[in-house]
């Protein structure tokens, strides 16, 4: 490619409105522009990385045994009122009629549809195992869209989708995607973790997350220094009080009995109420009984908030976490109007033993709160997160803490959605069983944005090769001096001829700014053609990398560079 010949328009300024340093770099280099928040257009640049990443992905979802598919972005409602989802989902389902006033929504995942296509296609056991992908444009209206392709409302996921005759299967099915993900992001050239994740509603089952290593990174995690263990904080075991952290969903399921509003109830009501960020949310029964949850909430009130309710977890209530204090009328959850939400100062979390005692000032009244059987003082000492430094659940080894961007998720499914849309096949003995599912998606957007958050410097990005837009750059010093022009040209084609990516910067600039451009843009290899290397005979290569700098016989250039 041409510089002269392409659309790559680089920004000596950093956007106002960029606060990380993949969403500023993406804007200066020209990789991306908004079209609307979390919406963006991909050019020539990004859309090269973008490619390089899906590639791999697909390399290695083909190399464990997954098939291509591609699904419609416009999803019938109907498949998702089947699941029970339609309901459920929050604000982030963009929901919209056609013109007939049938529903239908944007899918920001897909099981739904999916699982549409295995009930119809799939009979027996003997087509089983199956793994069905895509590499898709999704679409959830993120309540705080940020951080440019990070955290968009449009964004390309690959998800992919197992069906097993059994849990065995499934098991399988999830290892094969564990081994794939680890696969992937190590041919991206990145840093990561494999992380134990909450599995929430879906409970029972299992989930990790792959966390690129970030500073930036929105999500905390905890590694063992010494073995394999990892985990989100969210789901870190606590080994420090001597007592493990309660079940996922125990207490919850203590206060809740089917014939009250159930915590889904609550959830649905948060979603619509609630415009904060909520970490903890302390619930009242009309038991009396008050339960202190682990929202997912940091971000916005949808399904995820809804699941991390039934998968209850406990935490810190340090100063600065959110608490979100729910009073119910006498009656408990007598149903969504019923319910005041109040987010509580951080003074006042700090005097938590005030708090559950009952504070009785309007809006914010707990009633029939027993401090000591609810509650004690050590109670709320055990509600805390891993820190680093905790001993390993797993070892006698200690825990590092992290930031982490989360790039992939792995999910057992269980039979969730193929029971709801009662998705079968027959097995060997002629009868019908439910199939086993697990799900598994990966940001391509968001990978290429953690990656610039692990590589660059002040002078901008450092590409890792395997994701690089062009591996190679040929900077023309001065494009008028005739040999320059024709020694440039020269290597450009050989490059070309031997499949090289490259980019020929032509361009009449002076060579200061070429060279504050390259830095920007972060080619891995940098070749500078001028006309004193031509008359020594030798070409200039750099490495963005480290800067290093080696000589290469004119001859011999593209052959060394390919
Ligand atoms: P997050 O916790 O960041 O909101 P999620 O858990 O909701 O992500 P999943 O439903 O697990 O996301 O989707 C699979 C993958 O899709 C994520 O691991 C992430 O890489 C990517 N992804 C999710 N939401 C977005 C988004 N708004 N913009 C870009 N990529 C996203
Ligand atoms: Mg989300
Ligand atoms: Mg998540
Ligand atoms: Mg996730």
């Amino acid at each position: 490619m041409r510089y002269t010949q392409y659309m790559l328009n680089t920004l000596k300024e950093t956007p106002a409105d960029a606060e990380v340093t993949s969403h500023q770099l993406m804007l200066r280099t020209g990789m991306i522009r908004k079209v609307a928040a979390g919406i963006y257009s991909y050019l020539p640049l990004g859309l090269r990385s973008l490619r390089k990443v899906e590639n791999i992905v697909r390399e290695e979802m083909n190399r464990a045994g997954a098939i291509e598919i591609l699904m419609p972005m416009v999803v019938p409602g109907e498949l998702w009122q089947e699941s029970g989802r339609w309901e459920q989902y929050g604000k982030e389902l963009l929901r919209l009629k056609d013109r007939k006033e049938a529903s239908f929504c944007l899918g920001p995942t897909h099981e739904e549809v999916v699982t549409d296509i295995v009930r119809r296609e799939i009979r027996s056991y003997r087509q089983l195992p199956l793994n069905l992908y895509q590499i898709q444009t999704k679409f959830r209206d993120e309540i705080r869209p940020r951080f440019g392709l990070m955290r968009g409302r449009e964004f390309i996921m690959k998800d992919a989708y197992s069906f097993d005759l059994d849990e065995a299967g499934a098991d399988k099915a999830y290892e094969k995607m564990y081994q794939a993900y680890r696969r992937i992001f190590e041919r991206c050239g990145l840093k990561f973790r494999a992380v134990e994740a909450d599995t929430g509603a879906i409970g029972g089952s299992f989930s990790h997350e792959f966390m690129v290593l970030a500073e930036s990174g929105e999500d905390a995690i905890v590694s063992c220094d010494s073995c394999e263990y990892a985990a989100n904080v969210e789901k870190a075991e606590l080994r420090a009080s001597g007592q493990p952290a309660p079940a996922p969903g125990q207490e919850l399921q203590k206060v809740l009995t089917p014939a009250r509003k159930t915590i889904e109830d609550v959830a649905l009501f948060l979603e619509t109420s609630a415009e904060r960020l909520v970490k903890t949310l302390v619930v009242q029964t009309d038991t009396g009984e008050t339960v202190a949850v682990l929202l997912r909430g940091d971000r916005e009130l949808n399904d995820i908030k809804l699941t991390r309710l039934l998968g209850c977890n406990w935490v810190e209530l340090a100063p600065e976490e959110i608490v979100l204090k729910v009073t119910g009328s006498p009656s408990g959850f007598a149903g969504p109007v019923g319910l005041k939400l109040r987010i509580l100062a951080d003074q006042e979390v700090q005097s938590m033993a005030d708090f559950i005692t009952g504070a009785n000032e309007k809006d914010a009244h707990f009633t029939g709160v027993n401090l000591g059987r609810d509650f004690t003082v050590e109670r709320f000492a055990d509600l805390r997160q891993a820190v680093a430094g905790d001993p390993c659940p797993r070892c006698s080894g200690k825990l590092e803490s992290w930031r982490g961007i989360e790039v992939g998720h792995v999910f057992k499914l269980g039979t969730k959605y193929s029971a709801a849309m009662e998705a079968t096949v027959l097995d060997d003995k002629g009868q019908e069983q439910v199939l086993f599912m697990g799900c598994y998606g990966i940001g391509v957007g968001r990978t290429v944005a953690a990656a610039i958050e692990q590589n660059y410097d002040e002078n901008g990005i450092i590409w890792p090769m395997p994701i690089a837009p062009f591996q190679v750059l040929v900077t023309m010093v001065n494009p008028k001096d005739q040999e320059v022009r024709e020694a440039s040209e020269k290597l450009y084609a050989e490059l070309l001829e031997l499949g090289v990516e490259v980019l020929l910067d032509d361009r009449d600039e002076r060579p200061g700014s070429k060279f504050k451009d390259a830095d920007l843009v972060g080619i891995p290899l940098r070749v500078t053609v001028g006309s004193r290397g031509i008359k020594e005979g030798a070409l200039e290569l750099q490495e963005r990398r480290n800067g290093e700098r080696t000589m290469l016989p004119v001859a011999d250039a593209a052959r060394l560079l390919a």
